[in-house]
């Protein structure tokens, strides 16, 4: 990544001005991934004079600013306090403790890579987003839609629930990219989210209906997941790997969060 002009807005109506009239401006957040392409953009925008790196609960919610390091959230006791592991083990394994340091929450949500962990994580929590010119939209909407192409993402908000939730992982190695993501989550209704298939994840209707309906039926809850997500392949692992572990992974998420 190369970039002709390196900026540092003072506030947010500058940062956003740049980058809506400026098509080849960048938003800078880590830079972890955007550092990987020689792509030269004209203008880099970094926002880190704009108070976005905290994360702090405001009466029935928590909110991360969105250049909140993956390490801090992974370490935080608000996090961990409100969501027991299910975010932290959906960072844990991402490449080293320097890169979860550098690498935002901002920039892994608005990367919205396949195999970005934290997305399918925070599909089964109550979230949103908010955005300077788009105000504040759905988390599941904003996955799903790729609609938001240029904004800034101010924070995510997170409703507090009490329930149980689990993330499930398969990786060939330890640091490696993941071959499959799994969250579930039990606070009021039993979400499934199954990402990196490789595409990017998506929450389940058909067997998170049927559990719901009866929390007796994993089995055939998850017999469902096969015929309701699209698996495929890519370097680490094949189409009929993940379509086989899918299920595995769901019914061992499924039955903590019964217990
Ligand atoms: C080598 C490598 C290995 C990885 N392995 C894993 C893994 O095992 N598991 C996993 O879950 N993820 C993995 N990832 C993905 C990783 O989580 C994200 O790429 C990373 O967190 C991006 O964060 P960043 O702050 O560096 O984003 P950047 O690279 O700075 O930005 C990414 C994108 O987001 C935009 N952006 C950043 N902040 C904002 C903002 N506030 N508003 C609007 N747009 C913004 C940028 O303009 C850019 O388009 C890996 C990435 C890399 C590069």
């Amino acid at each position: 990544m190369r970039f002709e002009k390196y900026i540092r807005p003072q506030n947010f109506e500058e940062a956003l001005q740049i980058l809506k009239s400026d098509q080849n401006s960048v938003i800078l957040g880590g830079t972890t991934f955007l550092r990987l392409s020689d792509r030269k953009y004209s203008t880099g925008i970094d926002l880190s004079d704009l108070g976005l790196d905290f994360i702090k609960e405001v009466n029935d919610q928590i909110e991360i600013g969105a250049y909140t390091s993956l390490r801090k959230i992974e370490t935080d006791p608000i996090i961990n306090k409100n969501f027991g592991n299910l975010l932290p083990k959906s960072i844990e394994n991402l490449i080293g403790i320097q890169f979860r340091n550098n690498a935002t929450i901002g920039g892994a949500i608005f990367g919205r890579l396949g195999f970005t962990e934290i997305i399918t994580a925070l599909l089964v929590l109550d979230c949103e987003l908010e955005f300077e010119e788009n105000g504040k939209v759905d988390f599941n909407e904003f996955i799903s839609n790729w609609n938001i192409k240029r904004d800034i993402l101010k924070k995510i908000i997170i409703k507090k629930k009490q329930g149980k939730s689990s993330y499930k992982m398969m990786r060939n190695s330890s640091a490696d990219f993941p071959i499959l993501s799994v969250a579930v989550s039990n606070f009021d209704t039993i979400k499934i989210a199954v990402g990196t298939r490789p595409s990017i994840a998506k929450l389940s209707e058909k067997a998170s209906q049927l559990i719901n309906s009866d929390n007796n039926k994993i089995n055939e809850a998850v017999n469902l997941i096969t015929d309701e997500f699209k698996f495929g392949d890519d370097l680490r692992a094949g189409k009929e790997y993940r379509k086989n572990i899918a299920p595995i992974l769901v019914k061992r998420a499924l039955q903590e969060v019964l217990i």
